[in-house]
């Protein structure tokens, strides 16, 4: 159920002077490593990426990812839908030299032969996106129909922290 534009190699000089745009699913299914981290591999990331230069010439790609991922409620064990948004800009490199002069805002993009497997970009990017430990929203976890917003806020604010989720668990024993 993923789409071919997204499961193929670009090359990544040639997408960025065209200012190329791809946009897609990729099931989870299809990301072993995403998967495992995952209560159930049903569903799939929204992925839209857009390729081009910086004003400094720079070539980069700017993505966007959207999914609802099932993960596993740590207080009940049982599975909570999580919203995830997460934006991301990569600049290809050649080495880790080039790696190293990149302005600070740019997380660098390893080039193989000057290609990027966009599939492997994405299941990377999702990887870090993915909150350590999610929680249903109502503290009793009674409700399966917690809200999924409320989820996601939780979430979202974890993540910047992995240690708060840390002091939250020793509130709730
Ligand atoms: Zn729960």
């Amino acid at each position: 159920m993923s789409d071919r534009s997204l499961q193929q190699n670009v090359e990544f000089i040639k997408y960025a002077d065209q200012y190329k745009m791809l946009s897609g699913r990729i099931a989870f299914a299809d990301m072993p490593r995403v998967a495992e981290l995952l209560a159930s591999s049903n569903g799939s990331v929204e992925a839209e990426l857009k390729f081009g230069r910086d004003e400094q010439n720079i070539r980069i790609v700017q993505g966007r990812l959207t999914c609802d991922a099932e993960l596993v409620c740590q207080r009940c064990l049982g599975n909570v839908i999580t919203h995830l948004e997460t934006t991301f800009v990569l600049a290809g490199v050649f080495s880790d030299e080039q790696a190293r002069h990149l302005p600070k805002d740019y997380e660098p993009l390893l080039l193989v032969n000057g290609e990027v497997c966009v599939a492997d970009m994405i299941e990377e990017e999702l990887l870090l996106s993915l909150p350590m430990f999610a929680y249903h929203s109502n503290p009793d976890c009674g409700d399966i129909s917690a809200d999924a917003d409320n989820d996601s806020l939780a979430t979202e604010a974890e993540k910047d922290n992995p240690f708060a989720v840390l002091s939250g668990l020793k509130l709730t024993k």
